[in-house]
Order: C-alpha cells, then structure tokens, then sequence
C-alpha cells in the first residue's frame, strides 16, 4: 500500500484530548490523518474521501487577518488559548450565544450534550447583553449575525427579548437554531420573536421519515417540523435554513429529497446546510471506524440523489468566496465581511428556483471560474490604484467599464446580471437578500471532533462562541474542548 504524507499539522488524542502531531496521508486515492499519543497509542481516521479532490479544495485557500484586539494571547497553544487570541486568523463572521442548556428533547447525537447536565447554564440578560457587545467590539470587522443556541434556546421564555438586545446593539442578522418544536405548537411566541426583529430560524431537519427522528432525536417530529415551516409561511418569517445533521446509514438517503422539498417550499426556506454528524458530545459514544461521512462523501450523495441535476464538481469550498470579500473591500474602502475559514470546513452551491419550481444550478448560469478571476484581477487592479482619490474616482471608473463587461459576459442569465452586479459593487446585506430572493443555498460544514481534529482549521474558523467570561472561542474548539468548562463555570443565573 503506497502512502506519503502531503501535510503535517496538531490534533487531539481521542481519549485524554491531549495535543499530538499529526499527519495527513494520502493512502488509496484518500486523505487519512494519523497520529500516536504516547499515553494512549495510535489513531487514524479518514479525513478527505478524494486524495485529487482535497489538492484541487486546498487551492482555495486565502487567509483572512484576524482581529485588532484580541482577547488572549498564545501561551500554551492552540487550541488551549482561545480566545480569540492573537494568532487566529481569522475574524467573526457569525457569533453564537448559548442562552441555555436546558432542552425539550433528548437527542443521542447532540454535539452539545444538551439536557444532560444536573447544573442548569442560562446567562442573565444583562450577561448576554455583555456577551452580544463583546462580539459587535471586534476590530477592525464588527460581528454583523449572530445565533441565539443553546440548549434549545426557545425554552426561555424571555428570547423575544434577548433578540430586542441584539438588534439595539446593531446587529443586521439574527437567527435562533431551533428544533422547532415550540414554534410549532405557539404560534404567538414565534410572532413576538419576529416583532422583536429575529430574522430567521436555523431548523433542525433531519429528513422527511419519522422513522429517522425517531433515530436521531428519540421522538416522531416530521409533523412538528412541517408545522413550523407553516406557521413561518402564515406570519410572513422568511429565511429559514434547514439544518441536517447527516448520519450514515440513517439519513444519508435523504440528501435529494431535502432539496427537492426546500426547492418546493423556497418561498420560506432559503439555505439547507448538511452537517455530516461529528463524533463529539453525545455523539462520541458513537463508532467512528466505517460511519464517518466526508465532505467528498456528501457531494457525491447530491449529486446522485438529484439525478445529476447538482454535480459534485458544482460545489466550492467556502473561502473562494473571499474573491468576493476582497473585491468589495477593495471597491468600497471598507473592511468587508471575509469566509477566511479552511477550505476542508465547508462547500455550497447555489441553485436558481425556477418560476415552476424546478431549479437551475448557478453554475450553469455564471462561469464560476472566470467570475472569481474576474474578482481577483478586478481587486488587484484597484488595490494598485496609489492614490485614494484616484481610486475612488478614475479607479471606480476604469474598473466599472472594464468590469461590466466581463463580469455580463461570465453571467449567462440575463435576469440576474442586475442583481449579482449590485452585490459586487455594494457588498450590502438589502443586495445579498436581492440575490436569495430566487436562490436557495446548499452547503455542508463538516465540523471536527477529537478524531479528525486539524489545529490549521480551526485557527481560521470564523464562526465563535462569545462566552460569559468574555472570551470568543472558536465552534469545533468549544465543543471539543472548552464547552464543559464555561458552561461549569457559569451556572444558571436568572
Ligand atoms: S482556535 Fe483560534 S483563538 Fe483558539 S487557540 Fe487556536 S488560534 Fe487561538
Ligand atoms: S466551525 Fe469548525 S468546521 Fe466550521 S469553520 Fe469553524 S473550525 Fe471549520
């Protein structure tokens, strides 16, 4: 069996979640990592399905450059700094805030081990208030969204006005990941938290059997989950994403028709992200040799699950989309929102609904390729502009003719030629909500757990935990190594 090692990076071990070296090895057409701890003894596990395709994702990375002031500094390494401390990468493009552990459900595959702590965590108001404030404090980028989570955060009764504090402190974006379950049943609690600005839910959604609920979260919930996407539709809540937490053998034949029912019900629901389960949490009991599903694995299940309709290769790993960042930021002058994460954390594709719903990938619409070069030339173009003034008048103006025309010529459908031309040249939350008008995104993040845990990503993760101590700790780090100590240290204070 031929092997060689294309990248050495840290891990954890699986059992002490030490730090130890590891390897990434390519071994029949696959990216293993492998590591040893010396208490503990050797680990392997698959980290890429495709040997050619991670070479071809690895292409896309593009670092972001962390924040101004940090709040720790590099001591004992990462990821036992956080944070975030000052040799992460990468700033906040979505904060997260747990405003509860308490949960109406009993899910053998919570990566939060919610409901399972005698200590109730529920931060005060005036805390979550602090912990919202800390996120907005970012320099040079403030957090512009942010998830209330928990726990299942619409067990407190209080949420409506927990999402009050965060759009008085200016955030653009606030969602609430739920499973969905008091949503459906009061439909006055889902109404009070839309008068109170939230502007979408992230919902739980696992498939269209119950049969897989009863899997995955111990009851039957299709109706419940359907329910609440009605009760969306009958207030008028746009912007729902389906999140699915994919499980081998349980619901990894469920990909297409996920899709096929947000395509149908897109008038609501605008985003599905697949989570391939990481074996963390509750869901570390689980076996990991044989059930590991890959970002590879999972394009590949769209693709064969939609009759080719959405091919694998459609899909791009998330920071191709700083060609965009950096564009904008070089337009307008103003730090812009970066996805600097890792190019192995996550993948999306858009697709156009059809006035009929059917869909029409974008990928067959725009040239990706040529419109992210378009990006990137456009960006060093005005970036070499010497002087402001010139840049902001003859600049602007040299890049708008010369732009325009290549970036029509990448944008085959007439129709959105207007709409993504405004994007770029805004880079504006009303200009992104344009865009979704007729688009549903599908991505997948594959979050790490102690087995495939790679410190390169998660030093560039963008999306932090602000924490009642003050501190911004990245997602995969807080859930593998950090959550039980902050939630042990804050107990419930209401
Ligand atoms: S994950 Fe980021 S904040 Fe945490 S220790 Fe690593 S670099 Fe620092
Ligand atoms: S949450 Fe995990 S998988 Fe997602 S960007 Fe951060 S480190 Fe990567």
């Amino acid at each position: 069996m031929k092997s060689r090692v294309i990248r050495t990076t840290e891990s954890l071990c699986p059992r002490c979640l030490k730090k130890i070296p590891a390897e990434l090895v390519e071994e029949d057409g696959k990216i293993k990592i492998k590591k040893t701890c010396n208490d503990h003894g050797n680990f392997e596990d698959i980290y890429w399905g495709n040997a050619e395709h991670y070479k071809w994702v690895m292409g896309f990375q593009n670092d972001g450059n962390g924040i101004e002031n940090p709040g720790t500094k590099r001591d004992k390494g990462c990821p036992y700094d956080c944070g975030l401390c000052n040799g992460h990468k990468s700033h906040t493009v979505l904060g997260i805030v747990d405003v509860t552990n308490r949960c109406n459900l009993r899910c053998p595959v919570c990566f939060a081990n919610a409901g399972s702590s005698k200590e109730i965590y529920e931060p005060s108001a005036e805390k979550i208030e602090k912990m919202l404030k800390n996120l907005r404090d970012n320099k040079p980028v403030p957090a512009y969204a942010f998830q209330f989570s928990g726990g299942e955060p619409t067990m407190r009764d209080d949420l409506p006005e927990l999402v009050r504090i965060g759009r008085k402190l200016g955030f653009l974006y606030i969602m609430v990941d739920t499973n969905g379950i008091r949503i459906a049943n009061d439909i006055n609690y889902l109404k009070a938290l839309k008068d109170a600005g939230m502007d979408s839910f992230y919902l739980q959604f696992d498939g269209l059997d119950d049969g897989i609920y009863r899997k995955l979260r111990g009851v039957d919930l299709l109706d419940k989950k359907i329910t609440a996407i009605e009760n969306c539709r009958r207030i008028g809540l746009k912007n729902v994403v389906l999140v699915v937490t994919l499980v081998k053998g349980i619901n990894d034949n469920q990909v297409g028709g996920i899709i096929k029912f947000a395509a149908e019900n897109s008038d609501i629901i605008k985003c599905v992200n697949f989570q391939p389960l990481s074996f963390a949490g509750k869901a570390s009991k689980i076996e990991v040799k044989g059930n590991r599903i890959t970002t590879y694995d999972f394009i590949n299940l769209v693709e064969n699950q939609t009759r080719s309709m959405i091919k694998a290769k459609y899909f791009y790993p998330v920071p191709s989309m700083m060609h965009l960042s950096n564009f904008v930021e070089a337009y307008t002058g103003i730090p812009a929102v970066k996805m600097s994460v890792h190019p192995c954390c996550g993948v999306g594709t858009y697709i156009i609904i059809n006035d009929d719903k059917t869909y029409t990938p974008i990928n067959e619409i725009v040239e990706v390729d040529r419109f992210f070069r378009i990006l990137k030339e456009g960006a060093e173009e005005l970036r070499n502009e010497n002087s402001i003034s010139k840049r902001l008048n003859a600049g602007k103006l040299k890049i708008n003719a010369k732009f325009l025309s290549e970036t029509i010529g990448s944008i085959h459908n007439p129709k959105y030629r207007n709409t993504i031309l405004q994007l770029l040249k805004t880079g504006t939350y009303d200009a992104t909500a344009s865009f979704h008008e007729n688009a549903l995104m599908i991505g997948c993040m594959h979050f790490m757990d102690p087995w495939n845990f790679d410190t390169q990503r998660v030093e560039r993760c963008t999306i932090h935990y602000s924490t009642p101590d003050g501190r911004l700790i990245p997602f995969c780090s807080y859930n593998a190594l950090h959550r039980e100590g902050v939630e042990r240290g804050s107990k419930k204070e209401r």
